[in-house]
């Protein structure tokens, strides 16, 4: 997947100031990031901290960005598995990394934990769709749930998911005190992507006043992963043609590219 390597259980040097748009999404993770910087001043009142909360949306609209910017801004250390190496793993592997991860993080607490497609390993239990069972998945989803269980509210290590299928996840998941918030990352909307633009272009070599707005209604329907894959694919093809500049033009070819590859993508799916 997309998500960059990080020395686990070392913090991110990503802050909210890398995540564009998403003003909602960030409003509300802000209040994890002051949980993980001083939990004292609400333990102290006797309030609970959340265990967890889910990161809800569509693939590269910056779920995994969202969670290193709050190890980013709190300063804590991130360590992170994504659901999807979890299939087709060995009988008992998955429980017991499951069990590290969180030992790894109570030790460092406070820390973030964050847990990719979750919906690989927390799909309902006992729907296969018809295939052969899964038994490891259901091992792995069990140690989750005994792990979220198993440490008070207050230990200082929160578990942030992300997933584009809240629907199919196991209600178990989302019962009170563990993922019992929901946080919404949706696709963004035309000044959103502008913003991303503005993320994305920085790096980059521009031909004198390009138009960032013009670049942001060329693109509906571009996730935050797909306009920073535009903004790399247009200095490729400038950088072929040995220009000094990437320029407008190099965009609207990159778009043209960028959306050939969704619709080839598109087909398989269908
Ligand atoms: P998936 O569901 O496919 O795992 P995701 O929602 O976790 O996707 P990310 O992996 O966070 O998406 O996004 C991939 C990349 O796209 C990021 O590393 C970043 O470069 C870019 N990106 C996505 N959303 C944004 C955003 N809101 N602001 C800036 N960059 C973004």
């Amino acid at each position: 997947s997309r998500a960059q390597v990080y020395e686990k259980g070392k913090s991110t040097n990503i802050t909210f100031k890398d995540v564009a748009g998403l003003e909602g999404a960030k409003e509300e993770i802000q209040e994890i990031v002051e949980f993980l910087r001083s939990p004292q001043r609400y333990t102290d009142l006797g309030a609970k901290i959340p265990k967890g909360a889910l990161l809800v949306g569509p693939p590269g609209t910056g779920k995994t960005l969202l969670a290193k910017a709050v190890a980013g801004e709190a300063k804590v250390p991130f360590f992170s598995l994504s659901g999807s190496d979890f299939v087709e793993m060995f009988v008992g592997v998955g429980a017991s990394r499951v069990r590290d991860l969180f030992r790894q993080a109570k030790e460092k607490a406070p820390a973030i934990i964050f847990i990719d497609e979750i919906d690989a390993i927390g799909r309902a239990r006992g729907k296969n769709n018809g295939f052969n069972s899964n038994d490891e998945r259901e091992n792995t989803l069990n140690q989750l749930l005994t792990e979220m269980d198993g440490f008070g509210t207050n230990s200082g290590v929160i578990i942030l998911a992300a997933t584009n299928r809240a629907d199919v996840l196991d209600a178990a998941l989302m019962r009170a005190g563990r993922f019992d918030r929901q946080i919404y990352v949706d696709m963004p909307d035309l000044n959103e992507r502008k913003e991303i633009f503005q993320v994305h272009l920085k790096p980059i070599k521009l031909e004198k006043n390009m138009d960032v707005d013009f670049l942001s209604k060329q693109t509906p329907g571009f996730s935050g992963a797909d306009i920073a894959n535009l903004c790399n694919e247009a200095a490729l093809i400038a950088a072929r043609q040995n220009k000094k500049f990437v320029e407008k033009q190099d965009f609207l070819d990159a778009v043209d590219r960028i959306i050939g590859g969704l619709e080839k993508k598109n087909k398989i799916i269908t």
